[in-house]
């Protein structure tokens, strides 16, 4: 069957790493910024390897510069979410880019970004909510910035605090201030944990951040004592496997555990991470997923229902897109 349709909600995704290369071509050229080698000759991303792709990603979305271009990303962003059946969807947002962690700058970001969430929400039906992110390879100084940001901007649009960055630089406890002025402020957590990083990374974000999700987490398949924890106490994985793959974590996509870690009964959700850098869509993830594992409209349900579950929008919101799942689900079953 078609998955285009298929009613999905997206909890990994990064704001700027959302952003098409047709609109990021389209903002250079009006700002005269030179993007050469950014670009293939088919029109999309272009890099070698994760070095290669840290660069391409840089000079990409450093073009995003102003609260109005991430007002009209965030327009472009809702309308590909549309497109491929995805009625929530939460990304990860970062003051280090909007405003360089000042707080007063960082609002007028967040202000211009959830007046063309609202707007775009009317137009697609897609609600957007905002994850606020620390980047790991800035240290935790910075990250305690950001911290301040998240637990000053903190309500029923910033919903959650992460990590994301290089998982191979310092530990992760090393950012337990961040994530614990976080918590105090109401937000839900998820870090960056077990992509890049072996099983450890996973136990130091449940032990040391005491994170409500893991972003990724698949490398977690290696240990089966921490396998069978996080079926235990239910915590559930950001997976993005598409994303995986062209960083090189396996081969290809049966190679890929989210079907062990799945069976294992581990909580799994699918998603796109930095979707026209590594050429997927929500669609696509869906697609690639039926042909390896032969998964059908019962997993995806369940995946449906499991990432709406440990969405972390208030439970208001929450109630009306159950609704509105349940029935786009019994519309496409
Ligand atoms: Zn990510």
């Amino acid at each position: 069957m078609s998955w285009q349709s298929f009613p999905k909600i997206e909890l990994h995704l990064h704001h700027e790493g959302a952003a098409p290369p047709d609109f990021i071509r389209r903002l250079a050229q009006e700002k005269s910024v030179n993007l050469s080698g950014v670009f293939a000759e088919d029109g999309s991303y272009a890099f070698r390897d994760f070095a290669h792709f840290l660069q391409v990603y840089e000079a990409a979305t450093g073009v995003l510069k102003t609260p109005d271009d991430y007002a009209r990303l965030t327009a472009t962003v809702l309308e590909r979410a549309a497109e491929h059946g995805v009625i929530y969807c939460e990304s990860f947002l970062s003051p280090d880019f909007c405003g360089g962690r000042d707080l007063g700058a960082w609002r007028e970001y967040l202000h211009a970004i959830q007046e063309a969430a609202a707007h775009a929400e009317a137009q697609t039906g897609v609600t957007l909510r905002g994850i606020v992110t620390c980047i790991r390879h800035f240290g935790p100084d910075k990250a305690r910035e950001t911290a301040i940001c998240a637990a000053e901007t903190a309500g029923d649009w910033i919903v959650g605090f992460g990590m994301g960055g290089d998982e191979t630089r310092g530990r992760q406890g090393d950012f337990a201030w961040a994530f614990d002025c976080a918590r105090e402020a109401g937000l839900k957590l998820t870090t960056h944990a077990g992509e890049f990083g072996g099983p450890d990374a996973v136990r130091q974000a449940l032990d040391d951040l005491r994170v409500d999700r893991i972003g990724h987490g698949v490398r977690a398949i290696e240990d089966p004592a921490l396998v069978d924890r996080l079926a235990g106490s239910g915590t559930v994985l950001e997976v993005c496997p598409r994303s995986n793959l062209a960083l090189r974590l396996y081969p290809d996509m049966r190679a890929h555990p989210v079907e062990r870690l799945r069976a294992a009964g581990v909580r799994v959700t699918v998603n796109t991470d930095d979707p026209p850098f590594f050429r997927t869509t929500m669609t696509r993830e869906y697609e690639a997923l039926e042909r390896a594992f032969g998964w059908d409209e019962e997993v995806f349900t369940q995946i449906a229902r499991t990432a709406l579950e440990a969405a972390f929008c208030d439970d208001a919101t929450r109630e009306r897109l159950a609704k509105r799942l349940e029935a786009g689900l019994k519309a496409a079953t």
